[in-house]
């Protein structure tokens, strides 16, 4: 997708540096954390929001779930974190290309 920010840093269109990847997902920094560690899973696939997800996807959506507890650990964050989804307008989503927040280090507000 041309117009669209992640495709551009899956693509290294926009210079970006990995923490992880793999051929499926890149996982970077949040440009503007919410928290001490705010990373963002990206599927290398263009899939607008986890609403146009569909059975075809499921192994992927299964490889950026458990994907988290390994990164998290590696990030430091023994005593837990978050995963956000943000799905559409009304969710929140900002960035139509799927997209997992993972969110650590001190203790998160309650949700
Ligand atoms: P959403 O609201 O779509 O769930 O989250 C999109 C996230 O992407 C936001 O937290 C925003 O700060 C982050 N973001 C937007 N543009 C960029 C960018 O160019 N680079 C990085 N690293 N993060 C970005
Ligand atoms: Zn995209």
């Amino acid at each position: 997708m041309t117009d669209c920010i992640f495709c551009k840093i899956v693509e290294g269109q926009i210079p970006t540096e990995f923490v992880y990847e793999d051929d499926k997902i890149v996982i970077f920094k949040d440009i503007r954390p919410k928290a001490e560690v705010h990373l963002l899973i990206v599927a290398r696939e263009h899939i607008p929001s986890l609403a146009e997800a569909t059975q075809d996807n499921a192994s992927l959506l299964a490889h950026m779930t458990l994907v988290l507890p390994k990164i998290a650990k590696e990030q430091g964050l023994n005593s837990g974190f978050r995963t956000v989804i943000n799905t559409g307008k009304g969710g929140g989503q900002e960035i139509d290309h799927i997209h997992f927040h993972l969110l650590g280090g001190g203790m998160l507000p309650k949700f």
